[in-house]
């Protein structure tokens, strides 16, 4: 069983790699079919971006783009990166049958990969009471840590419960088991005007002002828990994402600051350290 990390000072950096075509908000928007791919030939970037500043990262993987491009996991390997799961095709576990795909995705995911995941991240973090089979699965194909628990209540996902230091998840606690082998790393939240509120990435990275975000990992460190990072590929590379014509409030969620998302990410990993999941364990 493996002990809960030991903080070392350090906070945890993934990145959700995934496609122009996959986040949950543009779905109905999308044309029919023939999705180009365009946001994976923004890779050599992010990782031009990480060696810049000396930062190892994980790369949650959605794992259709490995099939189309194999190569992806050679550069990510090859520059000391980590990859992880996302799902084939970022599927919200709870979407209509995925309880009965998903054991199979993991085995693919595994062959692609050469038994390379040791992590995943549920898309939109949709692990809830619900979907908690997921980890009986995660533990079962050996994996070392989950990272879908975001410790406040929005109207997409999450926990106001749920604890803000990593913990051992199971299937019938996800709030915390000790006898589980599965880590949960939750990702970073912060309290304004009483309310907590995520601000560990996405939409809160690019809404929130850079001074609540930095006073938010103050205070992590204080409590010596490492604050949980996610950026997305398209938002290292806001230049490649199309502009599909959503509704102002899908559009103000998805695109909102797009391209603040990458200088805020790189004052934060200048300012503090940030490491790979693997490599925190
Ligand atoms: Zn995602």
């Amino acid at each position: 069983m493996l002990a809960l990390p030991v903080y070392n000072g350090k906070n945890l950096l993934g990145i959700d790699f995934e496609e122009w075509f996959h986040p949950q908000l543009i779905q109905k928007y999308l044309p029919k079919k023939n999705h180009e791919l365009k946001i994976i030939y923004g890779i050599d970037k992010m990782l031009d971006w990480l060696r810049k500043n000396e930062t190892f990262a994980t790369f949650f993987m959605v794992g259709e783009l490995l099939e189309k491009k194999p190569e992806l996991l050679d550069k990510i390997i090859e520059n000391g990166h980590e990859i992880a799961f996302h799902t084939m095709q970022h599927n919200r576990l709870d979407d209509n049958n995925f309880k009965e795909k998903f054991e199979k995705e993991l085995d693919l995911f595994d062959k692609l990969t050469s038994g390379k995941s040791k992590g995943f991240r549920a898309p939109t973090f949709s692990l809830n009471k619900n979907t908690s089979w997921a980890i009986d699965h995660l533990i079962e194909k050996k994996y070392l840590y989950d990272s879908s628990i975001v410790p406040a209540k929005t109207k997409l996902y999450g926990f106001n419960d749920a604890d803000v230091a990593p913990y051992n998840i199971s299937s019938d606690f996800l709030m915390g088991d000790n006898k589980s082998s599965l880590i949960e790393f939750p990702l970073l939240i912060t309290k304004v005007f009483g309310k907590k509120i995520p601000a560990g990435g996405g939409f809160f990275l690019r809404f929130l002002p850079l001074k609540i975000i930095d006073s938010a990992i103050k205070s992590y460190q204080k409590l010596h828990i490492p604050a949980t990072f996610y950026i997305h590929s398209w938002e290292l590379t806001p230049e490649l994402m199309p502009s599909l014509p959503l509704s102002i409030s899908d559009k103000f969620i998805t695109y909102h600051n797009l391209r603040n998302a990458l200088p805020k990410m790189t004052k934060l990993i200048k300012k503090y350290q940030f490491t790979s999941f693997e490599r925190y364990l």
